[in-house]
């Protein structure tokens, strides 16, 4: 554990954590995570000198999904655990390791509080946001397992409309990789929905490299996993989250009665 004066660094006693979570004791076997939930950064941490517009935009967090996994979560009385710090701080969906995990560039944008940084203050980010919140969702697991309680892991995910000046055709995709279950029932459920173009592993394909939630708390926990990524135009606003929300819960509880039909949960 860390101690107070460490804290102090970076993460002040009157900051919150950087985990939320909402339906703890939910009965639903879908796991939900949100890696890119906020945008908060650690007051000592300023505003990683960038303007405003930079630290609102898709580089800092996943536009929109924090009101679809709430409302999703509510909606299959299902377990969220969210991380509240912007990925610009801390991508909480890299490997700690990998040098996307604190970028220097985001997309085309430079990000100055990142540059030159002490290992000593990557490993406090380390410490204070990453491992918590990662830490958290391996007790869930462990406690779930013990308690014999079917466990689907659904990270959820927004992604940008027009990324590097190309734009993305696809309102949803999934995000998989060894999981040979859930991705294609998913992708199944979703392609049923004629009004909708669906991405295979698109707009991103998950690998050991890129990403840490679906290998670390999916793949090697043997969970039946798949991410799912919505467009950020779609959820933008309360209605569209609510929509969303709302049609993700069905296909999920078709799914659900699916996997239990064949005995899978
Ligand atoms: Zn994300």
């Amino acid at each position: 554990m860390h101690g107070a004066s460490e804290r102090a660094l970076l993460l002040g006693r009157n900051e919150v954590p950087p985990v939320h979570e909402l339906q703890e004791t939910g009965r639903s076997p879908f796991l939900f995570t949100c890696d890119h939930y906020g945008r908060l950064i650690p007051r000592a941490l300023g505003d990683l000198g960038l303007p405003e517009h930079e630290l609102t935009r898709h580089i800092a967090w996943d536009i929109g999904i924090a009101g679809v996994a709430e409302a999703l979560s509510k909606r299959l009385d299902a377990h969220l655990i969210a991380q509240r710090y912007s990925r610009l701080v801390i991508d909480c969906n890299r490997p700690p390791d990998v040098a996307s995990s604190i970028p220097i560039v985001s997309e085309v944008t430079t990000i100055p509080g990142n540059e030159a940084l002490a290992r000593e203050a990557a490993e406090l980010r380390r410490t204070l946001i990453f491992k918590p919140y990662h830490r958290r969702i391996d007790e869930v697991i462990d406690r779930r397992l013990s308690d014999n309680r079917p466990t689907v892991l659904v990270p959820l995910h927004s992604f940008t409309p027009v990324y590097a000046g190309i734009a993305r055709p696809w309102h949803i995709g999934t995000l998989y990789h060894r999981d040979t279950h859930l991705p294609p029932l998913l992708l199944k459920h979703l392609r049923a929905e004629t009004d909708l173009v669906v991405g295979d592993n698109q707009p991103y394909a998950v690998s050991d490299v890129t990403d840490y939630t679906i290998p670390v708390h999916g793949e090697k926990r043997g969970l039946m996993n798949s991410g799912i990524e919505i467009r950020q135009d779609l959820i933008a606003g309360p209605s569209g989250q609510q929509q969303w929300a709302e049609r993700l819960a069905r296909i999920l509880g078709e799914i659900e009665a699916g996997l239990r039909a064949e005995g899978l949960i």
